[in-house]
């Protein structure tokens, strides 16, 4: 059946990537983006579909389209970028939430919000289980994200139980792979570029931190199968359960790269988590879904993107503008 499906932060790193399946398998997609952090380039191979409409739009304002399924992904990801303006980072997970909610409310649409492992914050329960309910600084400078993304949970649950709404909630874990920015300040986009530019890799803290890092093409077949799976209403884990530190994460990045980089050492910025793997077994169980892409494999993948990049000379984005007040 083809469906018209709407995709809020469609010109982001996750947003194209999933355009761009939802167009494969013959749907029709409307790609809503601001472009605060998204770009063009991302989805300039989709223009010449005629399935494929753009809107350039904040969510914050009311949205009038007629659709069956929504993904509601706007919202910047990376720390660095949702930090700069906190403000607009929660009014988009509430007030953009709230708009979504009813516009799928109104067109008895299924809606899916893009959550994340984020609301988990410094988790004491490792590794982190759906039922585990967080332990989030309610006042610091992630919570515009953190908490912004909480109360957006909240909304999609009450606008379910309240007006029996079709909703589907993702928790993602760290993803990566091409279209990230990179100048987006994540960990594995700063690694590749420093490391594909002979620049030192900036290491924050000690670097015995963990993730757990999941490749895009395996995350948006989780978002995808959440999406269209009957009775699940989530929220689920999709992510990568294998757990690296920033250290393990540096090493692989030069030794795949062959770059002389050497490793160089930084504050850590506040309410930075020391540890984050996810429990898959509810999107094993429930969804049937495997990531079954290898770290080492998706960073060669990544790095093949980058290093077009590369040669640009752009510069990657730290957070020395931040730790200088927080540390
Ligand atoms: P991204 O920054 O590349 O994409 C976000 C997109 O949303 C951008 O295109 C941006 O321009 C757009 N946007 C932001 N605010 C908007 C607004 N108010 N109105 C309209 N568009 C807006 O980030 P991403 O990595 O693609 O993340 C996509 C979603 O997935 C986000 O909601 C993020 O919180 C979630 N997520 C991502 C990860 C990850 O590791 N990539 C992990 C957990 C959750
Ligand atoms: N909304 C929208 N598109 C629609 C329907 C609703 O953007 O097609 C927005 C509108 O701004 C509204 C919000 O969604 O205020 C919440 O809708 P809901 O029906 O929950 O509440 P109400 O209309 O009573 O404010
Ligand atoms: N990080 C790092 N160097 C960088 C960028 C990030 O050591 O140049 C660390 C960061 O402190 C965190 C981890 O890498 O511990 C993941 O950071 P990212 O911003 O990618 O995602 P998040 O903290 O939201 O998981």
């Amino acid at each position: 059946m083809i469906n018209t499906i709407l995709v809020t932060g469609g010109a982001g790193f996750l947003g194209s990537h999933l355009c761009e399946r939802l167009l494969n398998e013959g749907n029709n997609v409307i790609c809503v983006d601001n472009f605060s952090t998204g770009s063009k380039d991302n989805i300039l191979h989709l223009y010449g579909d005629p399935r494929f409409e753009i809107i350039r739009h904040d969510i914050n304002l009311p949205l009038y389209v007629e659709v069956d399924q929504i993904y509601n992904l706007a919202c910047p990801a990376s720390p660095v970028h949702y930090q700069l303006d906190p403000v607009q980072t929660i009014k988009t997970n509430v007030h953009g939430s709230i708009n979504l909610l009813g516009l799928a409310k109104r067109t008895k649409a299924r809606i899916l919000q893009a959550s994340t492992s984020e609301v988990y914050g410094d988790p004491e329960v490792h590794p982190q289980p759906e039922s585990y309910c967080g332990m989030v600084n309610p006042i610091g400078k992630r919570s515009c994200y953190d908490e912004g993304k909480r109360c957006a949970e909240s909304l999609f649950f009450d606008y379910h139980r309240q007006y029996q709404m079709d909703i589907r909630v993702a928790r993602i874990f760290n993803t990566y792979g091409p279209r990230m920015h990179p100048d987006d300040g994540r960990v594995v986009s700063n690694f590749i570029m420093q490391a594909l530019q002979d620049k030192e890799i900036t290491i924050y803290g000690d670097g015995h931190q963990t993730r757990s890092f999941c490749y895009v093409d395996d995350l948006v077949d989780g978002l995808m199968r959440l999406m269209n799976t009957e009775n699940v209403v989530g929220p689920v884990n999709l992510g990568n359960d294998g757990e690296f530190s920033m250290q393990e994460l540096a090493e692989k990045v030069i030794r795949l790269t062959g770059s002389s980089s050497r490793l160089s050492y930084h504050p850590l910025p506040m309410d930075d988590p020391r540890q984050r793997r996810p429990d898959l077994r509810q999107a094993k169980e429930k969804l049937g879904w495997n990531p079954s892409v290898a770290l080492e494999d998706g960073l060669v993948l990544t790095i093949n993107y980058f290093s077009k990049l590369a040669l640009d000379n752009v510069e990657v984005n730290t957070f020395d503008f931040m730790m200088s007040e927080s540390s």
